[in-house]
């Protein structure tokens, strides 16, 4: 059934319903360019809807002459102007039957050259002969109002388009396969039958039911801790998502910058003999078998010589606590300096690695007299390059022995997490309701409160709003 209309029809318990009606929008027929625009080899124009079969037959003559078409199987043709009669490309074209089709709608596509005149005449010859441009995302839209993919695997769509590292993708790619939907879906169950549990003990209370309060908070908190390995999950999945930040201190001169521009393998940062030169915070991303980490060189820690560089020095120190690793960089050819030490109280505590750098360059630094408790060392040359490799490793481990590394089922996504902490109050409210020896009337409340607020990850509970937010980061043609 489509989800749309179970969700206006609204006779399950427990759901909270959207304000309005959803629309379905699904008798028209939409059509978009949906590779990037811009010269390609190959350009694809999609449609779904009705129409999208007699709108494809209106404008598509194949090579050999047929008048019937096999779903999805590809034939070669031209894509012509029915008004005019000119040819605009050769093309092929596709004719999906519904429902086994992204949208579970009849659907075309038509695989043209990639240029741009190409694209947009075709597009405009579908519009001209009955197809409407799609809005953002509206083939996944309707690709979830029709019950092919819940809203977990719709919004990991976006993820995977937007994924940078090969573990980004991979647990996208777990998403979009219902990993995390299966997940939502049995703690869903096991919320919905303790909760019909206590609503029928209100129901039943003349018959003196036996009451197992006890057995309701084993139950309840099992569930909560299945959630908080969710939640858990986020400081890895964000990692993987965004990247972690990699913030590179050291007092002035030692090589900062460089050490920037050596790991990113192009010059970045302005590197000069004079101290002082970086005032602001640099970024740049670097991969480390497929992780992301986001490089920031900063102001040089020294007792500020002007205003400017007072404000860069105040950020670094703003920016230590949120940083997820510290590389502390150090000059291995010079003396361990007072200025240093001040380096580390700054950085104490934190997770990072001691880079001892222009090891190329005569030593003089007596590592005996260095401060790095909890800091692993690495050698390194910014100028030629050696330790770079070991230094990356040094990165990987510390991304690695934080989390699962990337095998465990990861929660990525912000509104993903906080319906889940939210889901996780409501049920600590229904827990303390039960200790309190409140009326079971409470801490039903709260278990429904649980049940509806958990359907908001798969859209078994969601508004029309959400949906609208959701699909607009979408691009026009997914
Ligand atoms: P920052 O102030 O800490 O960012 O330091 P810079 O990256 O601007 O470098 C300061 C000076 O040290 C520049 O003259 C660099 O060329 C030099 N330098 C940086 N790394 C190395 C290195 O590994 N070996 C040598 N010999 N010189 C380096």
């Amino acid at each position: 059934m489509p989800r749309s209309s179970m969700l206006e029809r609204g006779s399950e318990p427990g759901l909270k319903l959207p304000e309005q009606p959803m629309k379905t929008d699904d008798h028209d027929t939409i059509a978009a360019i949906s590779s990037p625009l811009g010269g390609g080899g190959i350009g694809i124009i999609r449609m779904s809807g009705p129409e999208a079969h007699a709108i494809l037959k209106k404008v598509f003559r194949p090579k050999k002459n047929r008048r019937i078409f096999s779903s999805h199987r590809l034939y070669l043709g031209f894509l012509f102007d029915p008004r005019s009669g000119t040819d605009v490309d050769e093309v092929f074209a596709v004719f999906m039957d519904a429902p086994g089709t992204y949208t579970k709608e009849k659907m075309a596509e038509i695989y043209c050259h990639g240029g741009l005149a190409s694209q947009r005449e075709i597009l405009t010859i579908m519009m001209g002969n009955g197809a409407r441009m799609a809005e953002p995302g509206e083939f996944t839209r309707r690709a979830f109002l029709n019950g092919r993919i819940d809203l977990a695997q719709a919004e990991s769509v976006l993820d995977i388009i937007e994924s940078e590292g090969a573990d980004e993708l991979k647990s996208a790619l777990a998403i979009t396969k219902g990993e995390l939907s299966a997940r939502i879906n049995s703690l869903s169950a096991e919320i919905g039958s303790l909760s019909a549990e206590v609503e029928a003990s209100i129901d039943f209370a003349d018959e003196e039911l036996d009451l197992e309060p006890g057995e309701w908070l084993g139950r309840i908190r099992s569930i909560r801790e299945a959630l908080s390995t969710l939640i858990a999950s986020f400081y890895e999945g964000r990692a993987i998502k965004q990247g972690l930040e990699v913030l590179i201190v050291g007092r002035t001169n030692v090589g900062k910058s460089s050490l920037l521009n050596a790991l990113v393998m192009r010059d970045r940062a302005i590197v000069t003999p004079l101290h002082g030169t970086t005032r602001d915070l640099l970024e740049e991303t670097i991969h480390v078998k497929g992780v992301k980490f986001r490089l920031v060189d900063t102001a040089g820690l020294r007792r500020p010589k002007d205003p400017i560089e007072k404000e860069g020095i105040d950020r670094v120190k703003r920016r230590i606590p949120e940083a997820d690793i510290i590389l502390w960089v150090i000059d291995a050819s010079e003396e361990y300096t007072p200025e240093d030490e001040g380096v580390f109280e700054a950085i104490r505590g934190r997770r990072g690695v001691a880079v001892l750098n222009k090891t190329d360059l005569p030593r003089l630094l007596d590592e005996g007299r260095m401060a790095s408790r909890g800091f692993a060392r690495v050698r390194v040359s910014a100028t030629d390059g050696s330790g770079l490799e070991a230094l990356k490793g040094e990165l990987y481990r510390l991304y690695a022995d934080h989390g699962t590394g990337g095998h465990g089922l990861l929660v990525t996504n912000v509104r993903h997490r906080d319906v889940l902490a939210r889901t996780d109050k409501a049920l600590e409210r229904a827990e303390a309701s039960i200790e309190a020896g409140d009326p079971v009337e409470f801490t039903a409340y709260e278990m429904r409160d649980a049940l509806s607020c958990l359907g908001e990850i798969t859209g078994e509970t969601c508004t029309e709003d959400l949906l609208d937010q959701i699909f607009s980061r979408f691009c026009i043609g997914k």
